[in-house]
């Protein structure tokens, strides 16, 4: 029987309710069977623009905030390999005969896409699935096949919630209750 994988990847520097209202409009779908969610090891993309915490952390914190969701499943697949993160070498390794893999992105990065590693590579490979965001048009790039989801924009990202931190006010209401921990007791 042929699997449907939802990958959906990111930095999760921290995870929040955007995140999670995401996991949940893909599930209701019934587009995938399985999600993995990968926490990127290096995410090159990010360098420079801002501090990342260590992958440990927010690895442990995708575990707080994801854990028990329904068909999903938190992976340490990108944390464990060495070097700059990148999506190709994630899909190669899960491609199996039978699998089929939806890559689940934001539509901030939508447009990102044919810079990425092997973007022609990619595009052949996958399919994506767009989650609707606030500000960003979810069309997807020429030669990528995929379908948009039908959810209500989540207005909350990471860097919200660390803009909130840097400013000592309070990111509670933007992330799930179990990650909360990790943001007020400095390195979890
Ligand atoms: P940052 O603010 O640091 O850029 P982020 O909030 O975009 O981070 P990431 O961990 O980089 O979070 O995102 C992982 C994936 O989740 C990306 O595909 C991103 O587009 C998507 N995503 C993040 N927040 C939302 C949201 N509120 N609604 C829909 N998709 C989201």
């Amino acid at each position: 029987m042929n699997r449907r994988l939802g990958l959906f990847g990111g930095t999760f520097d921290p995870p929040h309710l955007g995140h999670l209202a995401a996991l949940r409009a893909v599930w209701a779908t019934h587009l995938v069977d399985h999600i993995l969610v990968t926490v990127a090891g290096d995410p090159y993309l990010k360098s420079g623009t801002t501090t990342v915490a260590s992958a440990e952390v927010r690895l442990a914190m995708a575990h707080a905030a994801f854990d028990g969701l329904p068909g999903v499943e938190v992976s340490d697949l990108e944390v464990r390999r060495e070097g700059p993160t990148y999506t190709i070498d994630t899909v190669e390794a899960l491609s199996a005969e039978g699998t089929t893999i939806s890559l689940i992105v934001g539509a901030d990065v939508v447009g990102q896409l044919p810079r990425w590693r092997e973007a022609a590579r990619l595009a052949e490979l996958v399919d994506v699935v767009v989650l609707p965001r606030d500000g960003s048009p979810t069309t997807l790039p020429p030669g990528w096949r995929g379908s948009v989801i039908d959810m209500d924009p989540v207005d909350v990202s990471s860097t919200e919630v660390r803009r909130r931190l840097e400013n000592g006010e309070n990111p509670a209401d933007l992330v799930p209750a179990s990650v909360v921990p990790w943001l007020t007791e400095g390195d979890g």
